[in-house]
């Protein structure tokens, strides 16, 4: 199977292209390579036959057109988008330029190649997205398939938008489509403006831990290799035209996150004296900040039969131990954006 990767220099999507290739699928990895991309997050898989790397921007219908003529691809997987809360309160224009008419371009490339190759009943456009669509949970209840869209960042409307036109291709057009809801992802090749990177290059480097309000808003957090396989199972199994909310089922507040992720360095990289926790600064709250998200995946565990290999605890313990060993990687990172050290939380 060759499989057209968008995003794949990203967090997420750099996961994918190297699950697959340790698959033994072929990728194509289109990305244009924005400030959040990284080609050191594949540079494992880099040389193999199996990968090639395509600079190009959703954007630009032509180069697409080009490149599904090109490489001529069993399945999309669609990831690339602006994904940072934060950048998209300060500046929604990329959101709505590259979440929403990339998307449209991606849609409309795939359907133009799909219709000229007699419409094969195998091809599929996964368009990866996330559980922010559905707005904020009170104390109780969770985000099944069905949950009313709500989004209230300009972030998670960029993203219901483009979830919106994917179906609209499939109802419309017939377009083999899979979608995906995803909650908060954690893991190696984080880029270090998220909260989870942040609380840790933060609390090696002695500086403020930022926490919004009083850390008390709830995530549903995933490994981003657990993710990268359940992504590859909806390909390989899922439904078309069928939705699948994936999540960690790990809920916990923002302040047991950094509790837990201080006490993991506590351990592996103690202090003289205090804890790593004395660093943390609570922060004037993000405005219109969700304050739970949960996922139910019982769709994905019961049509599937996939489910996360770790519990938070688990990928918090291998999250950290990836930072400490990897310090080149986001230092590098650090220096090109001066990021990692603003009061910039995404979660
Ligand atoms: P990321 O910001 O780390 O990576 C995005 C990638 O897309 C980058 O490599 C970037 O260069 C590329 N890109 C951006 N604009 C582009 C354009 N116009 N043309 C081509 N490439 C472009 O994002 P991520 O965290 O890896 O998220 C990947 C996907 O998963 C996104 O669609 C996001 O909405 C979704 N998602 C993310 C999370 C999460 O917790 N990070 C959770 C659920 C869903």
């Amino acid at each position: 199977m060759k499989i057209l990767v968008t995003g794949g220099a990203g967090f997420i999507g750099s996961a994918v292209v190297r699950a697959a290739i340790a698959k033994g699928y072929s990728v194509v990895n289109l990305d244009a390579l924005t400030y959040a991309a990284c080609l050191d997050n594949v540079a494992s898989v880099s040389e193999s036959p199996a990968y090639a790397f395509e600079h190009a921007d959703i954007r630009d219908r032509a180069a697409l057109d080009r490149i599904f003529a090109e490489h001529q691809p069993d399945v999309v997987m669609h990831l690339a988008a602006e994904s940072h809360v934060d950048r998209s309160i300060d500046g929604p224009g990329e959101f709505i330029g590259t979440n929403i008419n990339g998307t449209y371009n991606m849609l409309e490339a795939a359907r133009s190649y799909w219709v000229s190759n007699d419409k094969p009943t195998d091809f599929r456009f996964h368009h990866i997205s996330t559980d922010e669509v559905f707005g904020s949970l009170g104390a109780t209840g969770m985000f099944t398939e069905d949950t009313p869209y709500d989004p209230r960042s300009p972030y998670s409307a960029s993203k219901a938008a483009s979830d919106h036109l994917v179906r609209a291709w499939h109802e419309t057009y017939g377009l083999p489509v899979l979608i995906t809801n995803c909650s908060n992802n954690y893991g190696p090749y984080h880029f270090p403006e998220k909260l989870i990177p942040v609380v840790i290059l933060n609390a090696l480097a002695g500086k403020q831990i930022p926490i919004y309000g009083k850390g008390d808003n709830i995530r549903d957090w995933l490994y981003v290799e657990d993710h990268a396989d359940a992504l590859l199972t909806v390909v390989e199994k899922g439904k078309p035209g069928r939705s699948y909310n994936i999540g960690g089922e790990n809920e916990r507040t923002n302040l047991e996150l950094v509790q837990t992720i201080c006490k993991i360095l506590d351990d592996k990289r103690p202090l003289d004296t205090a804890s790593y926790a004395d660093q943390i600064t609570f922060v004037t709250d993000r405005p219109g900040h969700d304050m739970r998200y949960a996922i139910d995946p019982t769709r994905v565990r019961n049509e599937l039969g996939w489910r996360p290999s770790v519990t938070v605890e688990e990928g918090l313990d291998k999250t950290v131990q990836w930072y400490l060993d990897n310090e080149d990687w986001w230092r590098a990172l650090q220096s090109r954006f001066g990021v990692g050290e603003r009061l910039g939380v995404k979660a």
